[in-house]
């Protein structure tokens, strides 16, 4: 497609004008505005200490990180319920009172399936896993950024694939698959709270010249198909059907994976060129 060219900024519209086709196209900020964090499946929780960030959490960082586990009973204990008054020393061990089955025990500290996270805020903010500064940033990192601030937690269907995959529960290997699965999930968290998010639309009409001439020999108005003769805003096909048309959103951040589907989608058109003017869904409809 030799007139196709990729849209680099949303606010503009392009378009390929064929002999019998006019395609417009182009990319907008999608207002769809889903927090992956608390909509999705799969992608875990964030909780950030933040006061202003819209998933803050105003617990103890260390329910989310570790528990408390009774040799007895199995009952887990978020750390902040593992007050003083379940302690005591004996033979050099912090012995607690389990708050559920009552015995004495030395509770066992076990992690959880959580990963501590770091935020940088410049303009734009980022989420990454802790300790993995984002590239670029290193220089202002130690003014604007902050290592421990936030945490994204396994959600339990998470929780099952990694136990269907075998993973033992607090071994490193996996906290390492874990570790990437919050790596993921920041990398869209971050779109979406920079409001990265766009829907594209492809829309073709019968190309509508500006002036007709009427040939006296054939009885019929003609028109000269020059790009100078043709209506080339989309405003102008506003009262007009669409040949095609197809609008597609929700993508979480500017990829090549959404330059590929606006382009597919925009070839599709063109092959209505030729053909007749009833709309047609796109074939993401
Ligand atoms: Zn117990």
């Amino acid at each position: 497609m030799e007139d196709y060219e990729s849209p680099q900024e949303t606010g503009k519209t392009y378009s390929i004008l064929t002999d019998d086709l006019i395609v417009f196209y182009g990319v907008e900020y999608d207002d769809c505005g889903e927090n992956p964090s608390e909509d999705w499946d799969g992608f875990g929780k964030f909780h950030s200490f933040g006061r202003d960030h819209i998933n803050y959490y105003r617990g103890d960082p260390a329910d989310l990180l570790f528990f408390y586990k009774c040799r007895h009973c199995d009952y887990e204990n978020p750390p902040s319920d593992v007050e003083d008054r379940y302690v005591f020393e004996k033979f050099g061990h912090k012995v607690y009172q389990c708050p559920y089955c009552g015995l004495w025990t030395v509770l066992v500290r076990v992690g959880r399936d959580a990963v501590p996270l770091g935020y940088f805020e410049h303009g734009m903010c980022d989420w990454h896993v802790s300790g993995e500064v984002p590239y670029g940033t290193e220089g202002d990192y130690r003014w604007d950024g902050v290592s421990f601030a936030g945490v994204w937690e396994a959600t339990e269907d998470i929780i099952k694939e990694a136990d269907d995959a075998g993973l033992e529960r607090g071994s490193a290997e996996r906290y390492a698959w874990m570790e990437e699965r919050a790596r993921q999930s920041c990398e869209t968290y971050t779109y979406w709270c920079n409001g990265e998010i766009y829907y594209y639309f492809v829309r073709a009409y019968k190309p509508r010249p500006i002036n007709f001439d009427f040939n006296a020999e054939t009885g019929e108005m003609e028109y000269d198909h020059d790009e100078d003769n043709i209506y080339d805003e989309l405003h102008d096909y506003r009262y007009e059907d669409e040949v095609y048309v197809d609008a597609c959103g929700c993508y979480y951040g500017w990829d090549k994976y959404l330059e590929q589907e606006i382009e597919s989608s925009v070839r599709y058109a063109l092959k209505k060129s030729g053909a007749n003017n009833e709309t047609e869904e796109g074939q993401n409809a």
